[in-house]
Protein backbone atom coordinates (compact mmCIF):
# COMPACT_ATOMS: atom_id res chain seq x y z
CA UNK A 1 0.00 0.00 0.00
CA UNK A 2 2.87 2.19 -0.38
CA UNK A 3 3.77 3.55 -3.63
CA UNK A 4 7.44 3.45 -4.85
CA UNK A 5 9.06 6.55 -4.67
CA UNK A 6 8.77 9.46 -7.63
CA UNK A 7 10.01 13.13 -8.56
CA UNK A 8 7.53 15.50 -8.06
CA UNK A 9 7.07 18.61 -10.44
CA UNK A 10 4.65 21.40 -10.51
CA UNK A 11 4.68 23.63 -13.15
CA UNK A 12 2.92 26.92 -13.47
CA UNK A 13 2.02 26.76 -17.38
CA UNK A 14 -0.04 24.36 -19.49
CA UNK A 15 3.38 24.96 -22.43
CA UNK A 16 5.93 23.65 -18.89
CA UNK A 17 3.78 20.82 -18.42
CA UNK A 18 3.94 19.49 -21.49
CA UNK A 19 7.58 20.00 -21.94
CA UNK A 20 7.95 18.30 -18.99
CA UNK A 21 5.81 15.29 -19.47
CA UNK A 22 6.99 15.57 -23.25
CA UNK A 23 10.73 15.16 -22.32
CA UNK A 24 9.82 12.31 -19.42
CA UNK A 25 8.02 10.07 -21.60
CA UNK A 26 6.76 7.27 -20.33
CA UNK A 27 8.83 7.89 -17.26
CA UNK A 28 6.56 10.39 -16.53
CA UNK A 29 2.29 10.86 -15.30
CA UNK A 30 0.37 14.20 -14.92
CA UNK A 31 -1.21 14.47 -11.66
CA UNK A 32 -4.72 16.00 -11.09
CA UNK A 33 -6.52 15.27 -7.76
CA UNK A 34 -4.95 12.14 -7.21
CA UNK A 35 -7.98 10.37 -6.45
CA UNK A 36 -7.48 7.54 -9.48
CA UNK A 37 -3.64 7.69 -10.14
CA UNK A 38 -2.80 7.73 -6.66
CA UNK A 39 -4.56 4.51 -5.60
CA UNK A 40 -3.07 2.69 -8.76
CA UNK A 41 0.19 4.02 -7.49
CA UNK A 42 -0.59 2.04 -3.94
CA UNK A 43 -1.04 -0.67 -5.78
CA UNK A 44 1.63 -0.90 -7.95
CA UNK A 45 -0.51 -0.84 -10.83
CA UNK A 46 1.03 2.49 -11.98
CA UNK A 47 4.41 3.21 -10.84
CA UNK A 48 5.53 6.80 -12.57
CA UNK A 49 8.99 8.05 -11.90
CA UNK A 50 7.81 11.33 -12.29
CA UNK A 51 4.66 13.23 -11.75
CA UNK A 52 3.77 16.54 -13.33
CA UNK A 53 1.10 18.15 -10.94
CA UNK A 54 -1.22 20.39 -12.89
CA UNK A 55 -3.08 22.03 -9.89
CA UNK A 56 -0.65 25.07 -10.01
CA UNK A 57 -1.24 25.98 -13.33
CA UNK A 58 -4.35 28.46 -12.99
CA UNK A 59 -6.01 28.46 -16.74
CA UNK A 60 -6.97 24.57 -15.79
CA UNK A 61 -9.33 25.88 -13.91
CA UNK A 62 -13.02 27.40 -14.44
CA UNK A 63 -15.99 26.98 -15.88
CA UNK A 64 -16.96 29.31 -18.49
CA UNK A 65 -19.85 30.61 -21.51
CA UNK A 66 -18.26 30.20 -24.79
CA UNK A 67 -21.34 31.11 -27.25
CA UNK A 68 -23.22 28.26 -27.24
CA UNK A 69 -20.76 26.02 -25.53
CA UNK A 70 -19.89 25.69 -21.83
CA UNK A 71 -15.64 25.43 -21.59
CA UNK A 72 -15.05 23.58 -18.24
CA UNK A 73 -11.33 23.50 -17.16
CA UNK A 74 -9.74 20.47 -16.72
CA UNK A 75 -8.48 21.27 -12.95
CA UNK A 76 -12.28 21.95 -12.05
CA UNK A 77 -13.42 19.47 -9.27
CA UNK A 78 -16.32 17.88 -9.04
CA UNK A 79 -17.71 19.45 -5.99
CA UNK A 80 -17.16 22.89 -8.48
CA UNK A 81 -19.42 21.34 -11.08
CA UNK A 82 -22.15 20.70 -8.17
CA UNK A 83 -21.82 24.55 -6.96
CA UNK A 84 -21.94 26.12 -10.57
CA UNK A 85 -24.78 28.04 -11.28
CA UNK A 86 -23.96 28.28 -14.54
CA UNK A 87 -24.34 24.82 -15.03
CA UNK A 88 -26.93 24.65 -13.12
CA UNK A 89 -29.44 26.52 -15.32
CA UNK A 90 -27.62 25.36 -18.45
CA UNK A 91 -26.83 21.80 -17.91
CA UNK A 92 -28.29 20.59 -14.98
CA UNK A 93 -27.52 16.51 -15.92
CA UNK A 94 -23.19 17.77 -14.79
CA UNK A 95 -24.47 18.72 -11.25
CA UNK A 96 -26.83 15.76 -11.08
CA UNK A 97 -24.28 13.34 -12.28
CA UNK A 98 -21.25 14.88 -9.72
CA UNK A 99 -23.69 14.28 -6.86
CA UNK A 100 -23.05 10.29 -8.08
CA UNK A 101 -19.44 10.53 -7.67
CA UNK A 102 -18.16 8.73 -5.09
CA UNK A 103 -18.62 10.90 -1.64
CA UNK A 104 -17.54 14.86 -0.81
CA UNK A 105 -14.19 13.86 -0.02
CA UNK A 106 -13.61 12.61 -3.07
CA UNK A 107 -15.26 15.22 -4.96
CA UNK A 108 -13.87 18.49 -3.13
CA UNK A 109 -10.18 16.92 -4.84
CA UNK A 110 -11.37 14.79 -8.24
CA UNK A 111 -11.06 16.56 -11.15
CA UNK A 112 -13.05 16.36 -14.70
CA UNK A 113 -10.38 16.61 -16.57
CA UNK A 114 -9.11 13.43 -14.05
CA UNK A 115 -12.23 11.39 -14.60
CA UNK A 116 -12.69 11.68 -18.46
CA UNK A 117 -8.46 11.36 -19.31
CA UNK A 118 -8.52 8.62 -16.54
CA UNK A 119 -9.75 5.66 -19.65
CA UNK A 120 -11.41 3.69 -16.43
CA UNK A 121 -15.00 2.08 -17.69
CA UNK A 122 -16.32 2.83 -13.96
CA UNK A 123 -16.11 6.67 -14.55
CA UNK A 124 -19.09 8.09 -14.37
CA UNK A 125 -18.39 11.62 -16.62
CA UNK A 126 -17.01 9.84 -19.80
CA UNK A 127 -20.68 8.34 -20.94
CA UNK A 128 -21.92 11.61 -20.35
CA UNK A 129 -19.46 13.52 -22.59
CA UNK A 130 -20.24 10.93 -25.24
CA UNK A 131 -24.42 11.60 -24.44
CA UNK A 132 -23.70 15.18 -24.42
CA UNK A 133 -21.50 15.39 -27.70
CA UNK A 134 -18.67 17.22 -25.46
CA UNK A 135 -15.25 17.62 -27.14
CA UNK A 136 -11.69 17.73 -25.17
CA UNK A 137 -9.42 20.57 -25.80
CA UNK A 138 -5.48 18.94 -25.82
CA UNK A 139 -2.37 20.17 -25.96
CA UNK A 140 0.71 18.15 -26.84
CA UNK A 141 3.90 18.79 -28.42
CA UNK A 142 2.68 19.50 -31.96
CA UNK A 143 0.56 22.43 -30.59
CA UNK A 144 -3.36 21.89 -29.36
CA UNK A 145 -5.96 19.71 -30.80
CA UNK A 146 -9.42 18.85 -30.06
CA UNK A 147 -11.00 15.23 -29.94
CA UNK A 148 -14.75 14.41 -29.56
CA UNK A 149 -14.75 12.69 -27.05
CA UNK A 150 -16.70 10.02 -28.85
CA UNK A 151 -13.71 9.16 -30.55
CA UNK A 152 -11.42 9.75 -27.40
CA UNK A 153 -11.92 5.95 -25.84
CA UNK A 154 -10.27 3.42 -27.30
CA UNK A 155 -10.15 0.54 -24.72
CA UNK A 156 -9.72 0.31 -20.89
CA UNK A 157 -7.23 2.52 -20.23
CA UNK A 158 -6.42 3.72 -23.70
CA UNK A 159 -7.45 6.80 -25.03
CA UNK A 160 -6.51 9.42 -27.85
CA UNK A 161 -3.90 10.75 -25.30
CA UNK A 162 -0.58 10.76 -26.59
CA UNK A 163 2.75 10.89 -23.93
CA UNK A 164 3.19 14.97 -23.34
CA UNK A 165 -0.20 15.63 -23.85
CA UNK A 166 -2.30 17.73 -21.15
CA UNK A 167 -6.12 18.05 -21.63
CA UNK A 168 -6.92 21.13 -20.52
CA UNK A 169 -10.62 21.72 -21.53
CA UNK A 170 -14.11 19.87 -22.05
CA UNK A 171 -16.66 21.80 -24.50
CA UNK A 172 -19.96 20.76 -24.30
CA UNK A 173 -22.78 22.20 -26.49
CA UNK A 174 -25.44 23.66 -24.15
CA UNK A 175 -28.60 21.53 -24.95
CA UNK A 176 -31.57 23.22 -26.28
CA UNK A 177 -33.92 24.77 -23.60
CA UNK A 178 -36.57 22.55 -22.40
CA UNK A 179 -34.51 19.55 -22.78
CA UNK A 180 -34.91 17.03 -20.29
CA UNK A 181 -31.99 14.90 -18.67
CA UNK A 182 -31.16 11.95 -16.32
CA UNK A 183 -28.37 9.75 -15.31
CA UNK A 184 -29.53 6.93 -13.32
CA UNK A 185 -26.69 4.45 -12.09
CA UNK A 186 -26.91 1.05 -10.05
CA UNK A 187 -24.34 1.33 -7.28
CA UNK A 188 -24.01 -1.30 -4.47
CA UNK A 189 -23.76 0.95 -1.84
CA UNK A 190 -23.13 5.43 -1.72
CA UNK A 191 -19.89 6.12 -2.95
CA UNK A 192 -19.48 2.55 -4.87
CA UNK A 193 -18.90 2.70 -9.08
CA UNK A 194 -21.53 1.75 -11.25
CA UNK A 195 -22.52 -1.81 -11.84
CA UNK A 196 -24.61 -0.18 -14.87
CA UNK A 197 -25.71 3.19 -15.77
CA UNK A 198 -27.50 5.66 -18.47
CA UNK A 199 -27.32 9.31 -19.17
CA UNK A 200 -30.01 10.38 -21.65
CA UNK A 201 -30.71 13.89 -22.81
CA UNK A 202 -33.77 14.20 -24.97
CA UNK A 203 -36.11 16.80 -25.86
CA UNK A 204 -39.90 16.79 -27.14
CA UNK A 205 -41.96 18.39 -29.78
CA UNK A 206 -46.01 17.26 -29.62
CA UNK A 207 -45.38 14.44 -27.23
CA UNK A 208 -43.03 13.04 -29.03
CA UNK A 209 -39.03 12.29 -29.54
CA UNK A 210 -37.46 14.74 -31.41
CA UNK A 211 -33.97 13.95 -30.36
CA UNK A 212 -32.38 11.70 -28.30
CA UNK A 213 -28.68 11.02 -27.32
CA UNK A 214 -28.03 8.11 -24.38
CA UNK A 215 -24.38 7.27 -22.81
CA UNK A 216 -23.91 3.89 -20.90
CA UNK A 217 -21.50 3.49 -18.35
CA UNK A 218 -19.14 0.47 -17.21
CA UNK A 219 -20.62 -1.98 -19.07
CA UNK A 220 -17.61 -2.15 -21.78
CA UNK A 221 -14.31 -1.75 -22.03
CA UNK A 222 -15.08 1.83 -23.01
CA UNK A 223 -18.27 4.38 -22.26
CA UNK A 224 -20.80 3.91 -25.14
CA UNK A 225 -22.67 5.97 -27.17
CA UNK A 226 -26.12 4.05 -27.56
CA UNK A 227 -26.90 5.50 -31.44
CA UNK A 228 -28.82 2.94 -32.51
CA UNK A 229 -31.42 2.85 -29.21
CA UNK A 230 -31.35 6.47 -29.71
CA UNK A 231 -32.66 6.07 -33.26
CA UNK A 232 -35.38 3.58 -32.62
CA UNK A 233 -36.99 6.42 -29.57
CA UNK A 234 -36.70 9.10 -31.91
CA UNK A 235 -40.02 9.99 -33.13
CA UNK A 236 -41.63 7.76 -30.66
CA UNK A 237 -43.98 8.78 -27.82
CA UNK A 238 -41.62 6.66 -25.21
CA UNK A 239 -44.41 3.78 -25.55
CA UNK A 240 -43.52 0.57 -23.64
CA UNK A 241 -43.24 -1.15 -26.51
CA UNK A 242 -40.92 1.22 -28.21
CA UNK A 243 -38.57 1.58 -24.98
CA UNK A 244 -38.46 -2.42 -24.94
CA UNK A 245 -36.99 -2.38 -28.36
CA UNK A 246 -34.59 0.86 -27.11
CA UNK A 247 -33.38 -1.44 -24.46
CA UNK A 248 -32.82 -4.35 -26.30
CA UNK A 249 -30.77 -2.20 -28.70
CA UNK A 250 -28.86 -0.86 -25.76
CA UNK A 251 -28.16 -4.18 -24.15
CA UNK A 252 -26.75 -5.73 -27.48
CA UNK A 253 -24.21 -3.34 -27.70
CA UNK A 254 -22.56 -4.20 -24.08
CA UNK A 255 -19.85 -6.51 -23.31
CA UNK A 256 -19.10 -5.92 -19.16
CA UNK A 257 -16.67 -8.15 -17.45
CA UNK A 258 -18.33 -10.49 -14.45
CA UNK A 259 -16.93 -9.00 -11.21
CA UNK A 260 -17.52 -8.54 -7.71
CA UNK A 261 -20.76 -6.38 -8.67
CA UNK A 262 -22.34 -9.03 -10.76
CA UNK A 263 -22.38 -11.66 -13.86
CA UNK A 264 -21.98 -10.13 -17.33
CA UNK A 265 -25.47 -11.00 -18.21
CA UNK A 266 -26.89 -9.05 -15.31
CA UNK A 267 -24.61 -5.93 -15.94
CA UNK A 268 -25.57 -5.88 -19.23
CA UNK A 269 -29.60 -6.04 -17.86
CA UNK A 270 -28.82 -3.69 -15.54
CA UNK A 271 -28.08 -1.14 -18.39
CA UNK A 272 -30.99 -1.93 -20.31
CA UNK A 273 -32.88 -1.16 -16.57
CA UNK A 274 -30.84 2.32 -15.66
CA UNK A 275 -31.33 3.50 -19.61
CA UNK A 276 -35.65 2.91 -19.38
CA UNK A 277 -35.27 4.97 -15.63
CA UNK A 278 -33.19 7.54 -17.28
CA UNK A 279 -35.93 7.82 -20.51
CA UNK A 280 -38.97 8.46 -17.87
CA UNK A 281 -36.96 11.07 -15.45
CA UNK A 282 -35.86 13.05 -18.94
CA UNK A 283 -39.24 12.86 -20.40
CA UNK A 284 -40.95 14.06 -17.18
CA UNK A 285 -38.03 17.15 -17.29
CA UNK A 286 -38.41 17.70 -20.49
CA UNK A 287 -40.95 20.59 -21.98
CA UNK A 288 -42.87 20.40 -25.44
C1 LIG B 1 -13.23 5.94 -2.90
C2 LIG B 1 -13.34 6.43 -4.33
C3 LIG B 1 -14.55 6.27 -4.99
C4 LIG B 1 -14.67 6.71 -6.30
N1 LIG B 1 -15.88 6.56 -6.93
C5 LIG B 1 -16.03 7.03 -8.19
C6 LIG B 1 -17.27 6.94 -8.86
O1 LIG B 1 -18.27 6.45 -8.33
N2 LIG B 1 -17.34 7.43 -10.13
C7 LIG B 1 -16.28 8.01 -10.75
O2 LIG B 1 -16.42 8.45 -11.89
N3 LIG B 1 -15.09 8.12 -10.14
C8 LIG B 1 -14.95 7.65 -8.88
N4 LIG B 1 -13.73 7.78 -8.25
C9 LIG B 1 -12.61 8.38 -9.01
C10 LIG B 1 -12.59 9.89 -8.83
O3 LIG B 1 -13.70 10.49 -9.47
C11 LIG B 1 -11.30 10.46 -9.43
O4 LIG B 1 -11.13 11.71 -8.88
C12 LIG B 1 -11.25 10.56 -10.96
O5 LIG B 1 -11.42 9.31 -11.57
C13 LIG B 1 -9.89 11.04 -11.46
O6 LIG B 1 -9.77 12.40 -11.27
P1 LIG B 1 -8.50 12.99 -10.56
O7 LIG B 1 -8.59 14.45 -10.74
O8 LIG B 1 -8.43 12.46 -9.19
O9 LIG B 1 -7.32 12.43 -11.50
P2 LIG B 1 -5.95 11.68 -11.15
O10 LIG B 1 -6.19 10.53 -10.28
O11 LIG B 1 -4.92 12.66 -10.73
O12 LIG B 1 -5.55 11.19 -12.64
C14 LIG B 1 -6.23 10.10 -13.25
C15 LIG B 1 -5.53 9.78 -14.58
O13 LIG B 1 -5.79 10.80 -15.54
C16 LIG B 1 -4.57 11.43 -15.95
N5 LIG B 1 -4.87 12.87 -16.01
C17 LIG B 1 -5.50 13.58 -15.03
N6 LIG B 1 -5.70 14.84 -15.45
C18 LIG B 1 -5.18 14.92 -16.70
C19 LIG B 1 -5.10 15.98 -17.65
N7 LIG B 1 -5.61 17.19 -17.40
N8 LIG B 1 -4.50 15.72 -18.83
C20 LIG B 1 -3.99 14.49 -19.10
N9 LIG B 1 -4.06 13.45 -18.23
C21 LIG B 1 -4.65 13.67 -17.05
C22 LIG B 1 -3.53 11.07 -14.91
O14 LIG B 1 -2.21 11.04 -15.46
C23 LIG B 1 -4.00 9.69 -14.50
O15 LIG B 1 -3.57 8.73 -15.42
C24 LIG B 1 -13.57 7.34 -6.95
C25 LIG B 1 -12.36 7.48 -6.28
C26 LIG B 1 -12.23 7.03 -4.97
C27 LIG B 1 -10.92 7.22 -4.28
Amino acid sequence: MIPGSFSYHRPSSVQEAVGLLAKLGDDGRALAGGHSLIPMMKLRLAEPAHLVDLAGIADLKGIRSDGNDIVIGAMTTQHDLIGSDLLGTKIPLLRETSLLIADPQVRYVGTLGGNVANGDPGNDMPAVMLCLGATYHVTGKGGERRIAAREFYQGAYFTALEAGDVLTAVRIPVPPAGHGAAYEKLKRKIGDYATAAAAVVLTMSGGKVATCSIGLTNVAETPLWAEEAAKILTGSTLDAATVKKAMAAAEAITAPASDARGPAHYRTKMAGVMLTRALARAKAKARG
